[in-house]
Protein backbone atom coordinates (compact mmCIF):
# COMPACT_ATOMS: atom_id res chain seq x y z
CA UNK A 1 0.00 0.00 0.00
CA UNK A 2 1.34 3.18 -1.04
CA UNK A 3 2.25 5.46 2.00
CA UNK A 4 3.76 8.95 1.44
CA UNK A 5 7.10 8.55 0.51
CA UNK A 6 5.71 6.86 -2.11
CA UNK A 7 3.21 9.78 -3.27
CA UNK A 8 6.04 12.30 -2.80
CA UNK A 9 7.95 10.18 -5.05
CA UNK A 10 5.53 10.10 -7.65
CA UNK A 11 4.37 13.36 -7.76
CA UNK A 12 8.25 14.13 -8.21
CA UNK A 13 8.96 11.71 -10.76
CA UNK A 14 5.48 13.12 -12.62
CA UNK A 15 6.92 16.97 -12.08
CA UNK A 16 9.93 15.79 -13.89
CA UNK A 17 7.62 14.85 -17.22
CA UNK A 18 4.68 17.38 -16.50
CA UNK A 19 6.21 20.69 -15.47
CA UNK A 20 5.51 22.61 -18.02
CA UNK A 21 4.08 20.57 -20.58
CA UNK A 22 0.83 20.76 -22.15
CA UNK A 23 -1.85 17.73 -22.23
CA UNK A 24 -2.32 16.78 -25.42
CA UNK A 25 -4.76 13.88 -24.95
CA UNK A 26 -7.13 12.74 -22.10
CA UNK A 27 -8.60 9.35 -22.23
CA UNK A 28 -10.94 7.37 -19.45
CA UNK A 29 -10.55 3.81 -19.99
CA UNK A 30 -13.36 3.17 -17.23
CA UNK A 31 -16.16 5.67 -15.68
CA UNK A 32 -14.75 5.02 -11.96
CA UNK A 33 -11.73 3.73 -9.57
CA UNK A 34 -13.62 3.99 -5.55
CA UNK A 35 -16.16 6.23 -7.18
CA UNK A 36 -16.36 7.84 -10.82
CA UNK A 37 -14.34 10.06 -12.47
CA UNK A 38 -15.36 13.75 -12.79
CA UNK A 39 -17.59 13.93 -15.98
CA UNK A 40 -15.94 16.71 -17.37
CA UNK A 41 -12.44 15.51 -16.48
CA UNK A 42 -11.21 15.25 -20.48
CA UNK A 43 -12.58 18.51 -21.54
CA UNK A 44 -11.23 20.85 -18.56
CA UNK A 45 -7.74 18.64 -19.13
CA UNK A 46 -7.44 18.58 -22.37
CA UNK A 47 -5.34 21.33 -23.52
CA UNK A 48 -4.25 22.33 -20.30
CA UNK A 49 -0.58 23.37 -19.47
CA UNK A 50 0.60 21.71 -16.08
CA UNK A 51 1.84 24.69 -13.72
CA UNK A 52 2.99 22.67 -11.13
CA UNK A 53 2.94 19.63 -8.57
CA UNK A 54 2.62 18.89 -5.28
CA UNK A 55 1.60 16.45 -2.35
CA UNK A 56 -1.20 17.09 0.57
CA UNK A 57 -1.20 14.09 2.75
CA UNK A 58 -1.47 11.06 0.59
CA UNK A 59 -2.76 12.80 -2.03
CA UNK A 60 -0.97 13.92 -5.19
CA UNK A 61 -1.98 17.17 -6.78
CA UNK A 62 -1.19 18.87 -10.59
CA UNK A 63 -2.24 22.36 -11.06
CA UNK A 64 -3.28 23.62 -14.99
CA UNK A 65 -2.91 27.20 -15.94
CA UNK A 66 -6.61 27.37 -16.39
CA UNK A 67 -6.76 26.96 -12.42
CA UNK A 68 -7.48 23.54 -12.32
CA UNK A 69 -5.94 20.98 -9.96
CA UNK A 70 -6.32 17.35 -10.52
CA UNK A 71 -6.35 15.54 -7.04
CA UNK A 72 -4.96 11.76 -7.23
CA UNK A 73 -5.22 9.29 -4.29
CA UNK A 74 -3.48 5.81 -5.31
CA UNK A 75 -5.73 3.64 -2.42
CA UNK A 76 -4.16 0.24 -2.03
CA UNK A 77 -2.47 -0.60 -5.38
CA UNK A 78 -2.51 2.77 -7.57
CA UNK A 79 0.34 3.97 -9.42
CA UNK A 80 1.34 6.32 -12.09
CA UNK A 81 3.50 4.48 -15.46
CA UNK A 82 5.26 6.35 -17.64
CA UNK A 83 6.17 5.30 -21.60
CA UNK A 84 5.00 1.63 -21.13
CA UNK A 85 4.66 0.76 -24.64
CA UNK A 86 1.33 -1.89 -24.17
CA UNK A 87 -1.63 -0.71 -21.84
CA UNK A 88 -3.25 -3.46 -19.68
CA UNK A 89 -6.29 -3.77 -18.48
CA UNK A 90 -6.04 -1.45 -14.87
CA UNK A 91 -4.50 0.90 -16.99
CA UNK A 92 -7.83 3.30 -16.23
CA UNK A 93 -6.59 6.73 -16.65
CA UNK A 94 -4.26 7.61 -20.17
CA UNK A 95 -3.25 11.40 -20.06
CA UNK A 96 -0.20 12.14 -23.43
CA UNK A 97 1.44 15.21 -23.05
CA UNK A 98 2.72 17.38 -26.37
CA UNK A 99 6.08 16.35 -26.37
CA UNK A 100 4.47 12.38 -26.56
CA UNK A 101 4.67 11.38 -23.25
CA UNK A 102 2.30 8.69 -21.93
CA UNK A 103 1.44 8.84 -18.35
CA UNK A 104 -0.96 5.93 -16.98
CA UNK A 105 -2.92 5.71 -13.81
CA UNK A 106 -2.95 1.97 -12.87
CA UNK A 107 -4.85 0.63 -10.61
CA UNK A 108 -5.87 -2.80 -9.92
CA UNK A 109 -7.91 -2.78 -6.74
CA UNK A 110 -9.63 0.39 -7.78
CA UNK A 111 -9.31 1.69 -4.04
CA UNK A 112 -7.72 5.04 -5.44
CA UNK A 113 -9.00 8.27 -6.62
CA UNK A 114 -9.48 11.00 -9.17
CA UNK A 115 -11.08 14.55 -8.38
CA UNK A 116 -10.64 17.78 -10.14
CA UNK A 117 -11.16 20.88 -8.60
CA UNK A 118 -10.48 24.48 -9.40
CA UNK A 119 -6.93 25.45 -7.45
CA UNK A 120 -9.22 28.17 -5.59
CA UNK A 121 -11.41 26.06 -3.60
CA UNK A 122 -8.59 22.98 -2.44
CA UNK A 123 -8.21 24.56 0.83
CA UNK A 124 -12.25 23.91 1.53
CA UNK A 125 -12.90 20.55 -0.40
CA UNK A 126 -14.14 18.30 2.50
CA UNK A 127 -11.48 15.72 2.47
CA UNK A 128 -8.54 18.66 2.74
CA UNK A 129 -10.42 20.58 5.44
CA UNK A 130 -10.09 17.83 8.13
CA UNK A 131 -6.81 17.14 7.68
CA UNK A 132 -3.68 18.31 10.44
CA UNK A 133 -1.10 19.66 9.71
CA UNK A 134 1.49 17.90 7.72
CA UNK A 135 4.02 15.99 9.47
CA UNK A 136 7.28 17.82 8.11
CA UNK A 137 7.68 21.13 10.33
CA UNK A 138 5.31 20.07 13.00
CA UNK A 139 6.02 21.83 15.81
CA UNK A 140 5.67 20.03 18.98
CA UNK A 141 3.68 22.16 21.00
CA UNK A 142 1.30 22.22 18.39
CA UNK A 143 1.31 18.73 18.60
CA UNK A 144 0.57 19.02 22.33
CA UNK A 145 -2.53 21.15 22.15
CA UNK A 146 -3.90 18.41 19.32
CA UNK A 147 -3.17 15.86 21.79
CA UNK A 148 -3.97 17.19 25.09
CA UNK A 149 -6.90 15.36 27.36
CA UNK A 150 -6.41 12.69 24.96
CA UNK A 151 -6.45 9.23 26.40
CA UNK A 152 -6.01 6.98 23.13
CA UNK A 153 -3.41 5.39 22.65
CA UNK A 154 -0.44 7.43 20.93
CA UNK A 155 -0.14 4.91 17.91
CA UNK A 156 -4.12 5.77 17.10
CA UNK A 157 -3.75 9.35 17.61
CA UNK A 158 -0.90 9.85 15.15
CA UNK A 159 -2.69 7.74 12.57
CA UNK A 160 -5.50 10.23 12.99
CA UNK A 161 -5.35 12.35 10.03
CA UNK A 162 -7.21 15.25 11.73
CA UNK A 163 -3.97 15.32 13.93
CA UNK A 164 -1.46 14.65 11.65
CA UNK A 165 -1.82 14.56 7.78
CA UNK A 166 -0.15 11.45 5.79
CA UNK A 167 1.36 9.48 8.20
CA UNK A 168 0.36 5.53 7.93
CA UNK A 169 0.62 2.65 9.75
CA UNK A 170 4.38 1.58 8.55
CA UNK A 171 5.89 5.28 9.87
CA UNK A 172 4.02 5.74 12.87
CA UNK A 173 6.11 2.29 14.31
CA UNK A 174 9.22 3.30 12.66
CA UNK A 175 8.66 6.86 14.08
CA UNK A 176 7.87 5.80 17.77
CA UNK A 177 10.91 3.58 17.75
CA UNK A 178 13.03 6.34 17.20
CA UNK A 179 11.61 8.40 19.30
CA UNK A 180 11.53 5.79 22.12
CA UNK A 181 7.71 6.13 22.52
CA UNK A 182 5.81 3.12 23.59
CA UNK A 183 3.23 2.94 21.10
CA UNK A 184 0.46 2.29 23.92
CA UNK A 185 0.84 5.06 25.99
CA UNK A 186 -2.10 7.40 26.08
CA UNK A 187 -1.27 10.55 23.57
CA UNK A 188 -2.46 13.14 26.20
CA UNK A 189 0.96 11.77 28.66
CA UNK A 190 3.82 12.12 26.59
CA UNK A 191 5.83 15.22 27.61
CA UNK A 192 6.54 18.35 25.51
CA UNK A 193 10.15 17.07 25.51
CA UNK A 194 9.34 13.50 24.16
CA UNK A 195 7.12 15.06 21.39
CA UNK A 196 9.97 17.12 20.54
CA UNK A 197 11.58 13.77 19.62
CA UNK A 198 8.60 12.28 18.17
CA UNK A 199 8.27 15.21 15.68
CA UNK A 200 12.47 15.26 14.41
CA UNK A 201 12.00 11.12 13.81
CA UNK A 202 8.61 11.61 11.77
CA UNK A 203 10.62 13.71 9.62
CA UNK A 204 13.37 11.52 9.76
CA UNK A 205 11.76 8.73 8.80
CA UNK A 206 9.72 9.78 6.27
CA UNK A 207 12.76 11.67 4.76
CA UNK A 208 15.18 8.88 4.73
CA UNK A 209 12.49 6.78 2.85
CA UNK A 210 11.96 9.55 0.40
CA UNK A 211 15.47 9.57 0.06
CA UNK A 212 15.72 5.90 -0.72
CA UNK A 213 13.51 5.69 -3.30
CA UNK A 214 15.40 9.33 -5.09
CA UNK A 215 18.64 6.70 -5.14
CA UNK A 216 17.02 3.18 -6.03
CA UNK A 217 15.04 4.48 -9.01
CA UNK A 218 15.80 6.69 -12.04
CA UNK A 219 14.01 9.67 -11.86
CA UNK A 220 11.82 8.31 -9.78
CA UNK A 221 10.55 5.35 -11.85
CA UNK A 222 11.46 1.47 -11.82
CA UNK A 223 13.09 0.16 -14.92
CA UNK A 224 9.42 -0.52 -15.90
CA UNK A 225 8.67 3.26 -15.77
CA UNK A 226 6.85 2.57 -12.73
CA UNK A 227 6.61 5.88 -10.58
CA UNK A 228 7.09 5.90 -6.86
CA UNK A 229 7.35 2.30 -5.04
CA UNK A 230 11.17 0.92 -4.15
CA UNK A 231 12.08 -1.42 -1.10
CA UNK A 232 13.19 -0.26 2.02
CA UNK A 233 14.47 -1.46 5.30
CA UNK A 234 12.76 -0.62 8.63
CA UNK A 235 14.06 -0.97 11.68
CA UNK A 236 10.67 -2.65 13.57
CA UNK A 237 7.84 -2.94 10.80
CA UNK A 238 6.90 -6.34 9.96
CA UNK A 239 9.93 -7.28 12.03
CA UNK A 240 8.49 -9.52 14.72
CA UNK A 241 10.57 -11.67 16.32
CA UNK A 242 13.66 -10.01 15.07
CA UNK A 243 16.75 -8.53 16.90
CA UNK A 244 15.86 -5.18 17.94
CA UNK A 245 19.16 -2.89 17.00
CA UNK A 246 19.52 -0.79 19.78
CA UNK A 247 19.17 -3.37 22.40
CA UNK A 248 19.35 -6.75 20.90
CA UNK A 249 15.68 -7.90 22.73
CA UNK A 250 13.27 -9.18 20.23
CA UNK A 251 10.60 -7.00 18.25
CA UNK A 252 7.28 -7.14 19.62
CA UNK A 253 3.99 -7.12 17.37
CA UNK A 254 0.70 -6.30 18.80
CA UNK A 255 -2.91 -5.06 17.13
CA UNK A 256 -4.11 -1.96 17.68
CA UNK A 257 -7.23 -0.50 16.15
CA UNK A 258 -7.28 -3.42 13.85
CA UNK A 259 -3.66 -3.02 12.69
CA UNK A 260 -0.07 -4.42 13.43
CA UNK A 261 2.27 -2.76 15.76
CA UNK A 262 5.92 -3.16 15.64
CA UNK A 263 7.67 -2.32 18.88
CA UNK A 264 10.69 -2.99 20.99
CA UNK A 265 9.28 -3.14 24.72
CA UNK A 266 12.63 -2.47 26.29
CA UNK A 267 13.44 0.68 24.03
CA UNK A 268 10.08 2.10 24.02
CA UNK A 269 8.19 3.59 26.91
ZN1 LIG B 1 15.17 -2.38 21.84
Amino acid sequence: MPELPEVETTVRGLARVLEGRRIARVELRRADLRRAFPPDLGQRLAGATVTGLARRAKYGLIHTDRSDTLVFHLGMSGSWRIDRPELDKHDHLLLETDDGTRLTLNDPRRFGSVDLLTTAELDEWPAFKALGPEPFGLHAGDLKRRLRGRTAAIKLLLGDQTIVAGLGNIYVCEALYRAGIHPRRSGGSVSLDRLRRLAAAIEEVLNEAIEAGGSTLKDFASPDGELGYFSKAFAVYDREGRPCATCGGRVRRMVQGGRSTFYCAKCQR
